[in-house]
């Protein structure tokens, strides 16, 4: 099971975020087979996306994050909603050149119009990368720290970090308190790996706690598209349009990038989905 735990800490002047997501990367790396660099920097960003979830408050909203390489060769996607359903995938290799690529995120908290930040990513660290985005984007001070641990088969042995965001009117005092305790996240996926999210809460944080504000969510690897779903967005094109495209390929069909799942539809299913037309 994956956990995120949140509280506020240092006399709730700091939001602490701690989350093991280790059963989340793993389902990753089973679904898409990924290389180990792909499944680090897909893991970290899927970490990053269940933290933004849970700081979502709309019933409809929902996140979503990502990362093109300069050359545009390698790119990588993620997105979650309100419920903590998480789901991502990599495309091409872009390990080696984030730097100089775009970061993109788009928060819809289901109100009014979207909103999107995007800045140049200034290195290839996740933890980094995202630490920019807020200050730049958000203007919230926020220390992000997440990790992947991979077993030497390839599975995830740990992932998850710890992201801290400064209240408005944090004390200077109470923020360099926040930086150094930072410094124990170092390796994120090690500590979590050693005491887990709830192990790790205590062990840091035990004396700041606010116990009140002190809350647990579970966030998962699941993705929301359906055949209904798919349904709807193909009827889209148009009944005559599908049949052209069924008489060409003797089918019709749709990839889900974030599940690695195909639906597809022959002429008999066409037909259906116009019945009552
Ligand atoms: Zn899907």
């Amino acid at each position: 099971m994956n956990d995120l735990f949140k509280a506020l800490v240092y006399g709730k002047h700091v939001s602490l975020s701690v989350l093991d997501t280790t059963d989340l990367v793993n389902k990753a790396i089973k679904i898409h087979s990924l290389t180990p660099p792909s499944a680090v920097l897909l893991g970290n960003l899927l970490t990053c996306c269940a933290y933004m979830s849970g700081c979502l408050k709309s019933e409809r909203g929902a996140v979503s994050i990502t990362v093109k390489s300069r050359d545009g060769n390698g790119s990588a996607s993620v997105s979650g909603d309100v419920s903590l359903h998480i789901r991502g995938y990599a495309e091409g290799s872009c390990r080696d050149s984030l730097k100089g690529g775009v970061l993109t995120v788009i928060k819809d908290d289901g109100f009014f119009r979207p909103f999107v930040g995007a800045c140049e990513i200034e290195c290839d660290d996740v933890s980094r990368i995202l630490t920019d985005y807020f200050l730049q984007s958000e203007q919230i001070p926020t220390a992000v720290s997440v990790g992947v641990k991979l077993n030497e088969d390839g599975s995830c042995a740990a992932a998850g970090g710890v992201v801290m965001q400064l209240m408005p009117g944090c004390p200077q005092e109470v923020s360099d308190r926040a930086k150094e305790r930072m410094q124990a996240f170092a390796d994120p996926a090690e500590v979590i790996q050693k005491y887990g999210a709830r192990g790790a809460v205590t062990r840091f944080f035990k004396d700041e706690i606010d116990q009140n504000g002190l809350y647990l969510l579970h966030p998962d690897y699941i993705c929301n598209c359906s055949r209904a779903k798919i349904e709807d967005v193909i009827r889209s094109v148009g009944r005559a349009e599908l049949l052209n495209i069924c008489a060409e390929q003797g089918r019709v069909s749709v990839h889900c990038h974030y599940c690695n799942t195909d639906y597809t539809f022959d002429k008999d299913d066409i037909e259906k989905l116009f019945d009552n037309e």
